[in-house]
């Protein structure tokens, strides 16, 4: 008599925090499933449960706790669940959690992946299982990221980060930086390629800064460029001071690495940057910008801008809105100051603004970039954008969402039903500071997407 086949294991997982963290998601996935684990957007049939975690912000940390408390009452009626950690949260806290969270059944560290299959068979019986080893070698060549659903078909190239900005945690969770080799990120490109993919990011902790062996970012965008059927390669996060000029040239030069450049300033004042360690002044990046819209003058650049950073004065704050002005980013991520356990700066550098002024200064210099992003989405009225479809949107579902080449929010209107993945021209009647508005084009060419 033939046994019954066992069903297969099933693990839910939730993620917090940055792209980096999403795509380490599909990692994670892509590891389990070589011990036959298969996703579960249900948290009753869970046999494992994983909480994906940022170290970034303390409030991060304090959500994935009050998340953890909630998810243990699911170990009533399945006492073989497992719950687990990982991320830069475990890479951060280690034994910690297990001293907060005595249910917390594994801690695993974002360089142990692939020794995941064999930490969950052990976990469960007897003392919980900690595994927070950075490894400065493992790039996860071979493993197959499970993909999820979406437009854009992310490659990790590169993992760590060698910068130590004094406000960031990230070297400490996430250990020096390291390069997938360029046949892993082909080969990657490739399978993305033919799951209908037409959108590839190239993620990286400071992605222009990849390297592998005698290949550079610029050597490696060529190289993916070629890949049949990708009409746009994106990367994030890049860091200024490693554009070099060839790689400025290289993203001008291939028709599907579209003009769009995240190039985080985070303060206008140099003494502030060198308090912060960012390796470049204000005139550097000055020099940077001016070169970018020199070789391509219809270029998107966005920002990252941290204000009330420690010792501010009145006169820094200033330089950064002078800067906002003077550079006029399409968009920026603003925050204020928050001091992270573990960075330098939260040893050596006393967080010394007020709550109140890191308000003051981020509400006026969010206000400031409202009114740029605006008067920059405004030069594209009356012009036709290509769209990368993502669906209807979700706040006015008759009409469509997607992404300009130059990653701007389109929402338009179509009377044909369109598939996720499909590319087509808008022409823009409208625009705020975040979107563009439009209508679909209706007699350009429509280019239907293979949907993954
Ligand atoms: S470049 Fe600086 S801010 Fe970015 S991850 Fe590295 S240390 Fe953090």
């Amino acid at each position: 008599m033939t046994q019954p086949t066992p069903s297969p294991k099933k693990v839910f997982i939730e993620t917090y925090g940055c792209q980096m963290n999403i795509s380490d998601t599909e990692l994670i996935l892509g590891s389990l499933a070589t011990a036959g684990y298969q996703s579960t957007t249900r948290l009753d049939e869970a046999d494992l449960i994983l909480m994906n975690t940022c170290a970034v912000r303390e409030k991060a940390e304090e959500r994935v706790y009050g998340r953890a408390a909630q998810l243990r009452r699911f170990k009533n009626g399945n006492p073989d669940l497992i719950i687990g950690i990982t991320g830069c949260m475990a890479e951060h806290l280690k034994e910690k959690i297990l001293d907060e969270a005595p249910y917390i059944d594994l801690v695993v560290g974002p360089d142990a992946y692939r020794r995941l299959p064999e930490l969950v068979g052990r976990a469960g019986h007897g003392d919980p299982i900690l595994d927070v080893r950075l490894d400065k070698g493992e790039t996860y060549e071979g493993i197959s990221p499970t993909r999820s659903e979406g437009v854009t078909g992310w490659i990790t190239i590169q993992r760590g980060c060698d910068k130590f900005c004094t406000f960031c945690i990230v070297p400490y969770t996430r250990g020096r930086e390291r390069g997938t080799s360029p046949r892993e990120v082909l080969r990657q490109a490739h399978e993305l390629a033919e799951m209908g993919f037409k959108e590839l990011t190239l993620l990286g902790q400071t992605v222009n800064s990849y390297r592998y062996e005698e290949v550079d970012f610029a050597d490696l965008l060529r190289t993916v460029a070629q890949v049949p059927g990708i009409e746009r390669i994106r990367f994030t996060s890049p860091y200024p001071i490693d554009f070099s000029d060839k790689l400025i040239a290289t993203i001008a030069e291939l028709p599907n690495v579209p003009d769009a450049v995240h190039l985080p300033l985070q303060s206008g004042s140099d003494r502030i940057l060198t308090e912060m360690r960012r390796g470049y002044t204000l005139e550097e990046f000055r020099v940077l910008v001016h070169k970018l819209r020199a070789a391509m003058p219809e270029v998107s650049i966005s920002t990252d801008i941290i204000v009330g950073f420690p010792d501010e004065t009145e006169e820094d704050f200033r330089a950064t809105c002078a800067a906002l002005e003077e550079f006029a980013f399409d968009s920026a991520f603003m925050f204020a100051y928050s001091e992270r356990e573990g960075t330098y700066a939260s040893k050596k550098i006393p967080d010394s603004i007020s709550e109140a002024t890191k308000k003051q200064r981020l509400i006026e210099i969010i206000a400031m970039q409202e009114r740029i992003s605006g008067e920059r989405f405004a030069r594209q009225r009356g012009r036709t954008v290509e769209v990368l479809v993502d669906g209807p949107s979700r706040r006015a579902p008759e009409q469509y969402f997607g992404r300009a080449r130059d990653f701007k929010a389109t929402l338009f209107s179509s009377p044909h039903e369109l598939k996720q993945g499909t590319i087509v021209q808008v022409l823009v009647h409208n625009t705020s500071s975040h979107s563009l508005f439009g209508t679909l084009v209706l007699d350009a060419p429509i280019e239907t997407a293979a949907c993954p």
